[in-house]
């Protein structure tokens, strides 16, 4: 069975990957509507049930939005959010998915996006030289670059940078990073391969 829901932005590009439970509160809380469920049903409630307590039947059609008479609730594959979001969020704490979203999810030697997990902090001025572990001095890399420079400086090692390292004022709102070779086909549709 699949576990995850794959939220979309308003303008329906991939804003996160929840747990279906938290997409299921949400969706009962009016925050999300769901699009697209998987074949597990969560819960089936016939006619009869429907009738013998209409309260239950008006409030779970309000957050349904439909007005059939048997209602299935399924577990959620794709949701939009019902409110707007800005595009860039503001007041940049180091860590390293904002590393990450500062630099593009891109290695900084090699240049080729990957996902989160398969990115690693680099030291520009090693830590046994006196590097700190922050915004100036960290980029993302993979592992061979990062053995490959080892202890040396970016010109020591022959390297070069995409760009000098900064504390950003603001960071891009991407989308989460998602497996595609795992990701449920019903995704699809809404995910786009980054290149
Ligand atoms: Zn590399």
């Amino acid at each position: 069975m699949y576990t995850q829901t794959l939220i979309l932005n308003q303008t329906y590009n991939p804003h996160e990957v929840v747990d279906w439970k938290d997409a299921v509160t949400a969706m009962f809380k009016g925050a999300v509507e769901v699009l697209i469920q998987y074949d597990a049903v969560l819960v089936h409630i016939d006619r009869h049930s429907l009738l013998t307590f209409p309260e239950l039947a008006r409030a779970l059609r309000q957050v349904i939005g439909t007005d059939a008479e048997e209602l299935t609730i399924k577990v959620p594959a794709v949701a939009v959010l019902r409110r707007r979001l800005s595009a860039t969020k503001s007041g940049a704490k180091f860590s390293k998915l904002n590393v990450c979203l500062r630099d593009d999810f891109r290695r900084q030697y090699c240049s080729a996006r990957l996902p989160m997990s398969e990115l690693n902090y680099d030291h520009v001025i090693p830590r046994a030289r006196g590097g700190k572990t922050e915004w100036e001095n960290i980029v993302m890399t993979c592992f061979a670059c990062n053995q490959h420079k080892g202890m040396k400086t970016v010109t020591e090692a022959g390297m070069r940078l995409l760009k000098v390292p900064t504390r950003p004022a603001v960071l891009p709102m991407r989308g989460p990073v998602i497996d595609y070779r795992r990701a449920p086909p019903k995704w699809e549709p809404f995910i786009a391969q980054v290149a």
